[in-house]
């Protein structure tokens, strides 16, 4: 413990941002509706247990996550909420899944072929969501008649048909032609059960902040429970304001002075044109800081400081707007002063959705909490 975290480098997880965002959902769904949240890849990045046990507190009742991995990590910490499974599994975790309570995602009638051998050994009561692809093309079952068959495979002793549920390729799209496509043909599913599992659910984060009827009994709730949306479109409507968990943070460990003609980092693209303030701050590629973020600005004392020079494994320098001391605080992400520099900000920059951020930040930028 006390061997850690020399390196000023950090990302600073703001729990009580994650907190207010849970609880504004919690208002602004019907009550009898669950909060799942989604927590898969180490919650986006930003821990999955500390996330966890804050979004229980907030009004989560149930937990999300990708892998069998995921979930095991999870029940280490976390002994009752129950935990979903959204990715496929192998047919040989079953048996670890029922015996520590993890519900998992079920479409084919093969996988359950296999685990009808395995069942009557089962500790306790597997139990499965079966899933519905209603126009994502990933996993699932695509026509009534799959459904009922899945479903007549599932009848077996020690597994339980505990929910259905779908997912929207648009819900955080202006356009809702497709969407409503899915929806009519994920309720036309659903209806066509001979008995309607206990819990349906079919909304990601947009679809929960910005569509009506589609909360049915539990919304998977992701990206804005970090605070982020999903989409420009999502962010010009929200119900409610979001506070981003996440910022990044370093400090500066040299500052010099270059003169006209001094150059900077591999392959000495930057030239300094006048006397020039050069800080470097210890982060770099091998952090998930990725030498496509080039030009990219950070905070430092409230002001933009442009990355100069190719980003190195381990150190980036910044062009500093005066002469500094050593030890100053840098902004990579998160606000200083009257600034803000965003992930979307990042997102933008790279090409990407602000989903990879968070993500892309390796294990080695520590978390801490606040
Ligand atoms: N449900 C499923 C099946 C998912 O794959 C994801 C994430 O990609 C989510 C819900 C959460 O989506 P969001 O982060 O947009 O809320």
């Amino acid at each position: 413990e006390e061997l850690q975290n020399f390196r000023p480098t950090k990302a600073v997880i703001d729990l009580k941002a994650i907190q207010s965002n849970v609880s504004n959902l919690r208002k602004h769904l019907h009550s009898d509706v669950h909060i799942m949240a989604v927590i898969k890849a180490n919650a986006y990045g930003h821990g999955d247990i500390r996330v966890a046990e804050v979004a229980l507190k907030a009004g989560a009742t149930m937990l999300a996550v990708a892998t069998p991995e995921e979930a095991l990590h999870v029940r280490q910490f976390i002994a009752d909420a129950p935990i979903l499974i959204l990715g496929a599994v192998p047919v040989h975790f079953a048996p670890y899944a029922a015996k520590y309570n993890i519900t998992l995602t079920v479409f084919s009638t093969e996988w359950l072929e296999q685990v009808a051998a395995l069942a009557p050994q089962f500790e306790k009561p597997l139990l499965i969501h079966l899933k519905v692809d209603s126009g994502m093309g990933r996993i699932g079952v695509r026509t009534a008649e799959e459904l009922h068959a899945v479903y007549e495979a599932a009848q077996l002793e020690n597994v339980i048909v505990d929910g259905i549920f779908t997912h929207f390729a648009t819900a955080d799209e202006e356009q809702t032609t497709f969407y409503e496509h899915q929806l009519a043909t994920f309720k036309k599913l659903v209806a066509s059960l001979p008995k309607k599992p206990r819990i349906v659910h079919a909304a990601n984060t947009a679809a929960s902040l910005v569509k009506e009827h589609v909360q049915f009994d539990a919304v998977r709730f992701g990206i804005s429970l970090y605070g982020l949306s999903p989409s420009p479109y999502v962010e010009e409507h929200l119900p409610y304001d979001l506070r981003p968990a996440f910022s990044l943070e370093t400090e500066l460990v040299h500052v010099k002075q270059l003169h006209k003609g001094d150059t900077v980092g591999y392959g000495a693209t930057y030239e300094a044109t006048e006397d020039e303030w050069i800080g470097t701050i210890p982060v770099g590629y091998a952090d998930g800081v990725i030498r496509a973020l080039a030009n990219q600005e950070f905070l430092v004392q409230g002001m933009r400081a442009p990355i100069v020079g190719r980003i190195c494994m381990d150190q980036i320098m910044i062009k500093l707007p005066k002469k500094m001391s050593v030890g100053e605080r840098v902004v990579l992400i998160g606000k200083q002063g009257n600034d803000e520099i965003t992930m979307q900000e990042w997102a933008s920059r790279l090409n990407t959705i602000v989903y990879e951020i968070p993500c892309m930040l390796t294990p080695r930028i520590p978390r801490v909490y606040k």
